[in-house]
């Protein structure tokens, strides 16, 4: 493991780059997030990483909860990885052309989640929610879509519309250059909420292409579907001709060997229609899929009608990525994930509980989060409801103990198979200190 070097003294060379990256990118980031919004200060310019470490442009190392926001599920450069990756890259970058890698990682898709038996490759996990409702759009022959609060799909425009409390909400466009016709066309409701579900459909029923959920919700935090909620989404929509649309996203591979679906099973009322699927499954490299019943992906062009394409779709470094953490992805790296996330949670548990930090752990398999407020968080007004200005003292007490948490409270803390017994320690022993200071 990299020698360890807590710092009191700034990030002088991050300072320097972020500078730079601000005269030439807006916010100096590619994604928002990365730069510290919501807990203040700057962003650390990475420089490389190994196993569960990174290493910062000041040469300071720190011990990784972010994943790379879910792909780097066996840490990081895993060696099989790696040389599954240069193995490809060797071979040729991208033909635009069919190759057995795409074939390889599909069926090993299919394999695992048994509902989906066609799945299409694409590059990031915003294309394929964008082209599931596409298509569930394309299927049904209807425009509304249903989401609910706090579930992030990605940037598409029907689905970046999220407020909204009572009945159904008929959405607003949460950024500006959303059209409110897109915006128009979604339903926001509030989660684990099937009333509010029923009583869209008894509205609406017969122009509603599809309901879209986070198969267990990572993106407000952890908010695991109430017992019958899923059961209950795939009965309501199979009433009213309406597809239903799982998000694996997050949850796809990392949840269970079969992600979410693999934790909670069939629903008895049937299984989703459609399927989405990202990160873990391009192992840290852009790809990312949709996927399910083949009579609802046989309207895909070219067998069906509705378009979809993509230059770089299956990609074969990518699949080859991807193919290679699927297949390290074993019942032993499942259960280490297991012992890892008790360990933090136990950590926290002890340690805010000692000093009396107000604090909420949610878990679905390995994926967790930690609210910074006490009491069952059941949809995005419960998450909201947090002391968001604490929970940036503890991620910089975290970050100046040489661990790095998503800087955001509404994120899950990744842990990957790659986080060893002293790489645990570390992040133990940080919890400790940085909950006295934060008390
Ligand atoms: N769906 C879920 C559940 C996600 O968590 C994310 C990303 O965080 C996305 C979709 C969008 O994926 P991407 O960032 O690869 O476009």
């Amino acid at each position: 493991s990299p020698e360890h070097t807590p710092y009191p003294d700034g990030a002088r060379a991050s300072e320097a780059l972020l500078t730079r990256a601000r005269k030439v990118v807006p916010g100096g980031v590619n994604s928002p997030v990365r730069a510290f919004g919501s807990v203040g200060g700057t962003p650390r310019f990475m420089t490389r990483a190994r196993g569960a470490w990174l290493e910062d442009a000041d040469g300071r190392s720190y011990v990784d909860l972010v994943g790379s926001w879910g792909p780097m599920i066996l840490g990081h450069t895993h060696p099989q990885v790696l040389q599954a990756v240069t193995e490809a890259a060797a071979e040729g970058f991208s033909f635009g052309m069919p190759t057995e890698r795409e074939v390889l990682l599909a069926e090993e898709i299919v394999r695992r989640v048994e509902p989906v038996e066609r799945v299409r490759l694409v590059s990031s996990g915003t294309e394929a929610t964008m082209s599931a409702i596409r298509l569930a759009r394309g299927f049904t022959g209807r425009s509304a879509v249903v989401k609910f609060a706090g579930c992030y799909h990605g940037h598409v425009d029907a689905l970046l519309a999220s407020a909204g409390s009572g009945v159904a909400t008929f959405g607003l466009p949460d950024s500006p250059g959303v059209p409110a016709s897109a915006a128009a066309e979604t339903i926001v409701l509030p989660y684990n909420d099937l009333g509010a579900v029923e009583r869209a459909f008894a509205e609406r029923g017969s122009e509603i292409a599809a309901v879209i959920t986070e198969a267990a919700p990572g993106n407000m935090g952890v908010v695991p579907p109430a017992p019958g909620f899923t059961e209950g989404l795939r009965r309501i929509t199979a009433q009213h001709g309406a597809l239903l649309v799982s998000d694996e996203v997050m949850t796809g591979f990392r949840a269970s060997a079969a992600g979410w679906l693999g934790l909670e099973g069939v629903p008895a009322s049937g299984a989703p229609d459609l399927f989405t699927f990202g990160k873990v499954m391009g192992g840290g490299f852009p790809a990312a899929a949709f996927g399910g019943r083949a009579e609802v992906m046989a309207m895909l062009a070219p067998e069906g009608p509705v378009y979809q394409a993509g230059t770089l779709s299956g990609n074969p470094v990518a699949a080859a990525a991807g193919l290679a953490t699927l297949q390290a992805c074993t019942p032993e790296v499942y259960a280490r994930l297991d012992e890892v996330a008790d360990a933090l949670t136990a950590a926290v548990t002890d340690s805010f509980g000692r000093h009396g930090v107000p604090h909420r752990i949610q878990r679905v398999g390995s994926m967790f989060s930690v609210f910074f407020r006490e009491g069952e968080v059941r949809d995005y007004d419960d998450a909201r409801a947090q002391d968001t200005e604490r929970f940036g003292r503890f991620f910089h007490a975290m970050l100046r103990r040489g661990v790095h948490l998503p800087p955001s409270c509404y994120e899950v803390w990744f842990v990957s198979a790659a986080h060893d017994d002293e790489a645990v320690q570390t992040v133990v022993s940080a919890i400790e200190e940085s909950a006295a200071e934060i008390a």
